[in-house]
């Protein structure tokens, strides 16, 4: 069983240390041990003058508590040049990141107040929302989601109609929301407590996971307030990276539809930021001769027809949601590619340049490129001794990526049995594509397949039928694969 992550959520403190102290440490003698203490809103107040016996070493913070930045200039200056640890126990996070606890909890951050223009001491821009967003993809392929994403403003549009207008909103963490797809968002500021039931962000082709996960918000109210509504709220759960897919598509029985609408937050906050929302991407041909068209020319290919919103698609080339800096090379049909968040430095992607879903849809042209492709990448990774598995996954991907993941040569003796092994533990079953036949032969048509062709050209392949179970990444098995010398 995978140890549960305890943490105590904390609302504006405002210089109420001593409050926050107590409550901790009864809190933790009673419920506990927890393992550590995340603050919303305003740590500082107008008078923080009881910090100091804190930072004398003469009174201790009975867990160690992590922070966000300032909101206001005036409390810059209890920053202290941006120190890490502010006092014993007390952490600052610092403007914008992800803090992974040492039980894997992932919780990403956005300190101050969100600025259309300028990221300062107290303020963060959009430039810092977007480089938040991209950090959780880094390194890895298979993003689910954040446990928890704290931010002292509440995101826009959070608040269920007939409550109350939160004054201390902005659209900046809505989309922090739908990008980073937190299991818990928490936020401070407002002085009250709110908690909305829960919604699912609806996935985006860019956020990198089919999943939708629950998302809940809490709003927390100020430390030691007269009103005395919550103010410190504990949760215990288990880190979404070591939850079984089947648990985190559960549904809850007080669902409510998600109050973002993606594309026109997105509309909204490019327009602001002056960004083309759909800006295209030149390469060798005119992409908007080919988005406002239905009839494209591909460098010097026959004419045809394209019914596919490619705009939308991740991975056609003519898309503006392609990322032309991951591009190593392109061809004729195909193009190499760089994988976002790779599982070693030199995993590639071979993919069709047009939208085809599967390589059993891809033209004969497009195949023989591919083995051209698999050639050329054989011998550039023999220079480090390496070989290559390709991979495929016809599943939950609209537009065909063949996987290329470089492995050490001398690992490849029981590659063979560690895939067997691993996707029986998984629960299905990798079956050998025979010397005699052809993928097409074996596998019919529209049905979702995993396949895997071993350095020895040997092809393992899996429908996959029905189950929602089936692991959209095999890290674990990739791991053993080149691990085992
Ligand atoms: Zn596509």
């Amino acid at each position: 069983m995978t140890e549960r992550a305890k943490i105590l959520l904390c609302g504006d403190v405002e210089g109420n240390f001593d409050t926050l102290c107590k409550r901790v440490e009864i809190v933790n003698k009673k419920t506990g041990p927890f393992d550590l203490v995340l603050c919303v809103g305003n740590f500082f107040g107008i008078n923080n003058q009881d910090f100091i016996p804190y930072k004398m070493g003469e009174k201790k913070v009975p867990l160690a508590t992590y922070i966000l930045g300032p909101n206001y200039d005036y409390h810059v200056k209890e920053y202290q040049n941006e120190q890490y640890e502010l006092c014993e126990n007390v952490y600052h996070l610092g403007k914008r990141g992800i803090y992974t606890d040492s039980k894997g909890v992932r919780i990403a951050y956005i300190s101050g107040i969100a600025s259309l223009t300028e990221s300062g001491p107290w303020t963060y821009n959009f430039q810092d929302v977007r480089e938040l967003c991209d950090l959780p993809l880094r390194g890895n392929t298979g993003f689910r989601g954040v446990d928890i994403l704290v931010s002292s403003q509440w995101p826009k549009d959070i608040v269920q109609k007939d409550h109350f207008v939160s004054k201390f909103q902005h659209e900046y963490v809505s989309y922090l929301c739908m990008k980073l797809k937190p299991r818990y968002v928490v936020s401070g500021l407002e002085g009250v407590y709110y908690e909305r039931p829960p919604f699912r962000c609806p996935s985006t082709l860019e956020s990198g996971t089919a999943l939708e996960i629950v998302t809940r918000f809490l709003g927390l109210a100020r430390v030691g307030n007269p009103k005395k509504e919550k103010w410190l709220y504990a949760l215990s759960l288990t880190p979404l990276d070591k939850m079984k897919l089947s648990e985190l598509i559960q549904k809850t029985t007080d669902e409510t539809p998600c109050p973002f609408d993606f594309s026109r937050l997105e509309a909204q906050v490019c327009s602001t930021n002056n960004i083309k929302r759909s800006m295209p991407k030149q390469y060798f041909y005119d992409v908007n001769t080919l988005l406002n068209d239905d009839i494209v020319i591909l460098k010097g290919q026959k004419r045809q027809k394209i019914d596919f919103d490619q705009s939308k698609c991740w991975f056609c080339l003519a898309s503006p949601s392609f990322e032309k800096h991951l591009v190593v090379t392109v061809g004729e049909s195909c193009y190499l590619s760089m994988a976002k968040g790779g599982l070693v430095d030199e995993h590639l992607l071979i993919c069709p340049i047009e939208h085809f879903q599967s390589s059993l849809s891809c033209s004969e042209d497009i195949q023989r490129e591919m083995i051209h492709f698999k050639e050329a990448l054989r011998k550039f990774y023999e220079r480090k001794d390496q070989v290559p598995i390709f991979s495929e996954r016809n599943y939950k991907t609209s537009h065909m990526q063949l996987q290329v993941i470089p492995i050490p040569r001398k690992a490849t003796n029981e590659l063979q049995d560690i895939f067997i092994e691993e996707s029986e533990v998984q629960g299905f079953k990798l079956e050998e594509l025979g010397p005699n036949s052809r993928f097409h032969q074996v596998m019919p048509p529209k049905i979702p397949f995993f396949s895997v062709e071993l350095p020895n050209k040997l092809i393992l392949y899996t429908k996959i039928q029905g189950s929602v179970n089936f692991p959209l990444n095999f890290k674990k098995m990739w791991r053993r694969s080149w691990f085992k010398e």
